[in-house]
């Protein structure tokens, strides 16, 4: 894993951009000084490369890891809080994280039950092509790639609503499940700024029922649109100055993926497995995100009485 990062300065925020907003990149880190100490709103990834990174970062801002008051977890994944451990080395900030997010922050196997890794080796792994999956432990993926994750021994337990102040900023709490259980986004309504972590950026975020599913990441982006903020600082991508515009794009892209499964089961009925070959091509991406993903649009269409399931999972029937 080896990313640059761009520097920025958006309305007293310090931002670091990383050149690439896809994973296994970390992702976007922000810093607000305040007097001669910083607050963070997440810390990229763990690993040697990325606590280098992270080093680098506040060095450039002719900042000291020391001087870290306050770090604010936008949700326990390793592209956002791998690099804590390496921080807590140096200093001793007050770390909040939502309260769903708490148990993957301070035990990051629980990690394996947010990404529904039990759902895909039970759904996939029975099929030819996916026996490599069989014990698959998503921490070992993540060292695999050179983002690893690492824990907090301590943390505060935020929830919608609460209200962070950072320096000159004072940021609400907005509880946006879909992508993790305890995803938050940091909304100061005053200044019209909005952090919308993964929810919205330069790729839509992958979902799971366990991290919030389809329906609990539609919810989220109407409560992101609702704040009606003026510019977007997202974890992945660059500076957003029309946030309602990117909101509706991302709305778009999980409708379109519903729209491509309603159009693969009108022409045949069809089993998981297959329908989840005919969305993401590698044996991978079908296990991990996808069959998540999958998972996450039949529920969806059952609910509203779209599909439904016969045999298990065997046939998939529109209605
Ligand atoms: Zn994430
Ligand atoms: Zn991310």
């Amino acid at each position: 894993m080896k990313c640059k990062a761009r520097f920025e300065e958006h309305g007293g925020v310090l931002c670091v951009i990383a050149e690439d907003p896809k994973w296994p990149s970390p992702a976007n880190f922000y810093v607000i000084p305040h007097g001669n100490r910083f607050a963070m709103i997440d810390v990229g990834c763990g690993g040697s490369d990325g606590a280098g990174y992270l080093k680098d970062a506040l060095t450039h801002w002719g900042l000291r890891p020391a001087d870290c008051s306050h770090v604010v977890l936008s949700h326990s994944h390793p592209d956002h809080m791998g690099a804590i451990g390496w921080l807590l080395k140096h200093a001793r900030p007050r770390v909040f994280i939502h309260g769903s997010d708490v148990k993957g922050a301070m035990d990051p196997s629980h990690l394996n039950a947010t990404f529904d890794i039990p759902f895909a080796i039970k759904t996939c792994v029975p099929h030819p092509g996916f026996e490599g999956f069989a014990g698959l432990d998503i921490l070992d993926y993540f060292n695999g790639t050179g983002c690893s994750m690492d824990r907090t021994l301590k943390v505060e337990a935020v929830e919608d609503g609460d209200r962070l102040a950072l320096g000159e900023f004072v940021f609400e709490v907005m509880h946006t499940p879909g992508h993790s259980p305890g995803h938050i986004a940091l909304h100061d309504r005053e200044k019209g700024l909005l952090l919308p972590g993964d929810m919205v950026g330069a790729i839509p975020a992958w979902y799971t029922p366990a991290s919030g599913g389809l329906k609990g990441y539609l919810e989220s982006l109407d409560k992101l649109a609702a704040a009606n903020a003026r510019r977007m600082l997202p974890a992945h991508g660059p500076v957003i100055e029309d946030p309602g515009r990117s909101i509706e794009w991302v709305r778009g892209k999980l409708l379109e993926r519903e729209k491509q499964i309603l159009e693969i089961l009108s022409n045949e009925n069809q089993s998981f497995v297959e329908l989840n070959a005919a969305l993401f091509h590698s044996p991978f991406i079908q296990f991990f995100p996808g069959c998540g993903i999958l998972e996450s649009h039949l529920i969806k269409l059952e609910e509203e009485g779209r599909i439904s399931r016969k045999d298990g999972n065997e046939r998939i029937v529109r209605s």
